[in-house]
């Protein structure tokens, strides 16, 4: 059995010493707790030790773990790849959306967003290695769609997200962090008010903590191996 609430307390002590090893203020280290493909149990668990923010990749899945927890102040952030044709329930039932990498899909998430709820909290994501079979904007467009996506009034541009690819050093690692954290930097230049970097997953949450991450992605190493 995946001991939920024992792996989130030690998860949660080391982003605060990868925090304070890279000289930051391990408050501003956010853990996401990545859900997919793990039991509803398995996110209620989470919840009662205090976990607040839960990420899935899948539409038809998020909306029934969000229906299963209703009532929990769960806050849900969609971080898969998201086809246009269902962008209306994410801009429905989730809060955040972190892969939204080109201005179709932002419009529609703008417009289908429900006034009620407020705007809904985007990242642009970005092909930081331009890796051509990976979804996000290319570096040299990124901070021209952040730009853009920050004009639509069901959004609120929060920062920037990336997925990099798998290297085997963390000095690569890095490198890659190095590049999202460059393109805040440019879009805070270009009068963007953004105060999130989405980066690092299970297996490189130090580099990207050090590399100023503001929100650490993890799913293995809280709930285990996934279905
Ligand atoms: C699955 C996933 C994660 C979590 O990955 P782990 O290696 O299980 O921590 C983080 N971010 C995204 C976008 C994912 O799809």
């Amino acid at each position: 059995m995946i001991r939920v609430t024992e792996n989130l307390r030690i998860i949660r002590d080391l982003l605060d010493k990868a925090a304070v090893s890279a000289g930051r203020d391990p408050a501003s280290v956010s853990l996401l707790a990545v859900s997919k493909k793990q039991p509803l149990r398995a996110i209620l668990e989470a919840a009662d030790a205090g976990q607040r923010d839960f990420g899935e990749n899948f539409v038809q899945e998020g909306l029934e773990k969000i229906a299963g927890s209703r009532g929990k102040g769960l806050i849900w952030h969609f971080i898969g790849h998201l086809q246009s044709n269902k962008t209306r329930s994410v801009a429905e039932h989730f809060d955040w959306v972190h892969t939204v990498d080109r201005l179709k899909i932002a419009r529609r998430l703008s417009e289908q967003r429900p006034a009620s709820r407020g705007p809904l909290e985007v990242c642009v994501q970005v092909n930081v290695d331009d890796e051509a079979s990976k979804s996000g904007v290319g570096v040299a467009e990124a901070v021209d769609l952040a730009l853009a996506v920050d004009e639509l009034p069901g959004l609120r541009l929060r920062g920037f997200m990336c997925i990099p690819a798998p290297v085997r050093s963390e000095a690569l690692e890095r490198q890659a962090f190095s590049r999202l954290a460059r393109i805040a930097d440019a879009a805070r230049d270009r009068g963007l008010d953004i105060d999130t970097l989405s980066m690092g997953m299970s297996g490189d949450y130090g580099a990207a903590i050090a590399e100023g991450a503001t929100i650490v992605r993890i799913g293995t190493a809280i709930f285990g191996p996934r279905e």
